[in-house]
């Protein structure tokens, strides 16, 4: 008998049964392995000031020391590194934007994240930055990639792993008791991040996925230790030589799959800024789970107390679904209230 069977292991389904884990409750993941997932393709990107008009990421300064003590215990338990603190290179489009950043930086609730002194002028052969840039400090990456496939193993190797489709019409669910093929749990937590609109238990929730492409380039003699940020954003990735370029946005789509029409956008925004001569090697599209008031999905369906639903992380999950997970947790376990915000009763 579990006490939680939670369905999906992207970043949400991860983050959610880890935090379980950590409190000593019992739990199986169910998920169907996808090396293309969101969570799998994601930047990785965790980043306090967004937007062209440099507004602090809601709750960063709560996200950001809890992201980096996730990560940080994830790196020691599996003897590896994938978290990273990242140089960010925003950069500037006009002297209008220049201005809009100096008045932030006047602010003291921004200046943890931003700095007068920290302009930074990159080589114009490389990039074109006409009005500068400047660093945001605070950011960091995570390769969501090879965090996944490390908890994956450790899920498997713990015989808490589900390999496979989950199939509703396996789905028992009683009063104080769900039960799938043969396995019971107290309650069921589904966190199938853009999938979820096939789910029967949560068709009232006004999902609005965004589909999102990246690319993979090598670019020579480039910057291996910044992340530039302009109409795309330029990382580096482990190879040498090697550059995520991401990510597009676009509403309407028939599938995740990498499409003509989203290279061509990329690389129009990638040579927009990158003067530098560049190679394609990889690309890669796949569906966020997106909702239109932009904050998470977190609670349980209103006639079925025990199925419950952890999702719509949005273009955020690398930072949300840390702090997310453990405020769920505290509400399962110790009864806090969820946060209004995040709580599906919203839409009730
Ligand atoms: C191109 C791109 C770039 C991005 N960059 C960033 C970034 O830099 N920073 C950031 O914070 N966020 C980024 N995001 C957003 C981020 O990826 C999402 O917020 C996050 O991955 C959502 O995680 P999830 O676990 O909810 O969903 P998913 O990653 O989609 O995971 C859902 C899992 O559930 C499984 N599943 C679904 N249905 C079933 C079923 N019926 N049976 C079994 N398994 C099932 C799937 O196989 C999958 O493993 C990016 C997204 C894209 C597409």
């Amino acid at each position: 008998m579990y006490d939680f069977i939670v369905v999906g292991q992207g970043i949400a389904g991860s983050m959610l049964s880890w935090f379980l884990l950590k409190a000593n409750q019992k739990i199986l993941v169910i998920d169907e392995f996808n090396p293309s997932s969101a969570s799998h393709i994601a930047g990785g990107v965790i980043k306090p000031i967004t937007g062209k008009r440099f507004v602090k990421t809601w709750l960063a300064d709560e996200l950001i020391p809890l992201v980096e003590k996730t990560y940080r215990e994830f790196e020691e338990l599996f003897g590896d590194s994938f978290f990273h603190e990242a140089l960010f290179l925003k950069i500037f489009e006009s002297v209008k934007a220049q201005n809009d950043w100096s008045a932030r930086c006047a602010s003291p609730e921004y200046i943890a994240y931003l700095k007068n002194e920290n302009i930074i002028d990159l080589d114009k052969e490389k990039v074109k930055n006409d009005f500068g840039t400047f660093e945001i400090n605070g950011g960091s990456r995570l390769d969501s990639d090879k965090f996944l496939l490390h908890y994956r193993k450790y899920l498997e190797q713990k015989n808490m792993l589900l390999n496979e489709k989950f199939l509703f019409s396996e789905l028992v669910v009683e009063k104080d008791l769900v039960s799938y093929k043969g396995e019971e749990a107290t309650r069921i937590i589904f966190c199938e991040g853009a999938g979820a609109i096939q789910n029967p238990y949560f068709k009232f929730l006004p999902f609005q996925l965004a589909k999102g492409e990246c690319l993979v380039v090598r670019i020579e003699n480039f910057y291996p230790d910044r992340i530039i940020n302009g109409e795309v954003l330029i990382m580096p990735m482990r190879k040498k030589n090697l550059y995520y370029i991401g990510a597009t946005h676009e509403w309407s789509f028939d599938d995740a799959l990498p499409s003509q029409k989203g290279k061509d956008e990329l690389l129009g925004n990638l040579t927009a800024i990158l003067n530098s001569p560049f190679e394609v090697v990889d690309h890669k599209g796949a569906i966020r789970p997106t909702v239109k008031d932009r904050r998470p999905f977190i609670g349980f369906h209103p006639e079925n107390s025990n199925v419950g639903i952890f999702n719509g992380m949005g273009t955020k999950g690398i930072s949300l679904a840390p702090y997310f997970a453990k405020h769920f947790t505290e509400h399962l376990l110790n009864g806090e209230n969820l946060m209004k915000e995040v709580d599906i009763k919203r839409f009730l």
